[in-house]
């Protein structure tokens, strides 16, 4: 593949492919985006355009047999992304796919399986592993600056865009709510930060408004990690005033993340020790052109993707057990 650029082909005309991911394979200095795949020919076709896309197709083998694709992005809603997976890797292409991996554990275990065999590079879109705020974050804490970490706080506390909650707010076999939005993400970004599994949950969920009846919209957590470390995590769809925000407590200090669960670079860093606040210098760059560039690594040997599919399971199986708490009222211990 030396000195070819990588064609990546985008399976569903979705929001994230327009303002975030096309941006970053056009970006990087060895992917392009080549084709789209719509399950509606005039989307397709519109999407192409707008997005200044080669190729466009309504029919998914043709896309797949499309030999300028290289990788495939599979962007589409969630109940989809196993099927998506599992005929692109029959296809013998590389696939990024959107979180959460699936709606069940079996169907992530059936993806990673396809993909091995296939011998095909597998990675999730958990952007937050490669946003500069939680690269620098992970060097404090692997530094020890703040001495023992005592405690941790996730608050990921967001308003869903109106065009966001055609199904996301809705539609629960779509995989609608909090937890497979967010809860993902926060499970992916404990286990990158802390360099430790997630060792059991508890959940509570409630639903405030914003999305229909029987999906949540927040939650809070106690998760559990397998050191011990206790960590909180509050999650909302219908908190337009939030800031988000992380803060990890130790005994030498404590670190306070603002504006740092988001799709932009960006935010602020502070440690706080002694009564003194120091900002940590964090520069402004889209995490998802990290997600690009080291998928594109991957594929030509050179590297591993930022996040694996063996990290999208493991945020997802979480998820799943967070959901099995709210609804059983336990304490659910993570199969590892
Ligand atoms: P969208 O609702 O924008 O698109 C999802 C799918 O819906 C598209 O692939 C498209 O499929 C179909 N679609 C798009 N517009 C319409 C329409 N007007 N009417 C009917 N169908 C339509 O989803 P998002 O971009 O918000 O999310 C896509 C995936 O990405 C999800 O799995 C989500 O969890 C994930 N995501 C990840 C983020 C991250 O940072 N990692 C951030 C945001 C989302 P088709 O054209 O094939 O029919």
């Amino acid at each position: 593949m030396t000195g070819k650029r990588l064609g990546w082909g985008i399976i569903g005309a979705s929001k994230i492919a327009s303002e975030w991911l096309i941006p970053a394979i056009n970006a990087a200095a060895d992917s392009e985006v080549v084709a789209v795949l719509s399950s509606d020919a005039g989307r397709a076709e519109a999407f192409a355009r707008a997005n200044g896309i080669g190729a466009h197709y309504a029919d998914a083998k043709a896309f797949l047999a499309d030999p300028n694709v290289d990788v495939v992005y599979v962007s589409t809603t969630n109940e989809r992304h196993v099927h998506d997976t599992l005929s692109a890797a029959a296809a013998g292409k590389h696939i990024l796919c959107e979180k959460p991996m699936a709606l069940t554990a079996e169907d992530a275990r059936s993806m990673l399986d396809a993909c091995e065999k296939a011998a095909v590079v597998l990675g999730i879109n958990h952007h937050m592993r490669c946003m500069e705020t939680h690269l620098a974050i992970r060097e404090i804490l692997q530094a020890g600056t703040l001495g023992n970490i005592v405690l941790a706080r996730v608050f990921f506390g967001v308003e869903l865009p109106a065009e966001a909650k055609r199904w996301r707010a809705h539609d629960a076999s779509i995989g609608a709510g909090v937890i497979f939005d967010l809860t993902v993400h926060d499970a992916d970004l404990l286990r990158f930060l802390f360099g430790n599994e997630i060792g059991s949950v508890v959940c509570l969920t409630g639903s405030t408004g914003s999305t229909s009846a029987g999906i949540e919209d927040t939650t809070m957590l106690v998760v559990k990690m397998k050191s011990g470390l206790l960590v909180e995590v509050v999650e909302s769809f219908n908190t337009p005033h939030a800031h988000t925000g992380l803060e990890i407590h130790g005994t030498k200090g404590s670190l306070i993340a603002e504006d740092v669960l988001l799709q932009n670079g960006g935010g602020k860093v502070f440690i706080e020790a002694g009564g003194n606040r120091k900002q940590v210098p964090i520069d402004t760059v889209s995490p998802y052109l990290r997600v690009v560039r080291d998928f594109n690594a991957a594929v030509k040997g050179e590297g591993k993707p930022a996040a694996s599919g063996i990290d999208g399971y493991k945020s997802l199986v979480a998820a799943l057990c967070a959901q099995e708490s709210s609804n059983t009222g336990r304490v659910v211990d993570i199969p590892q």
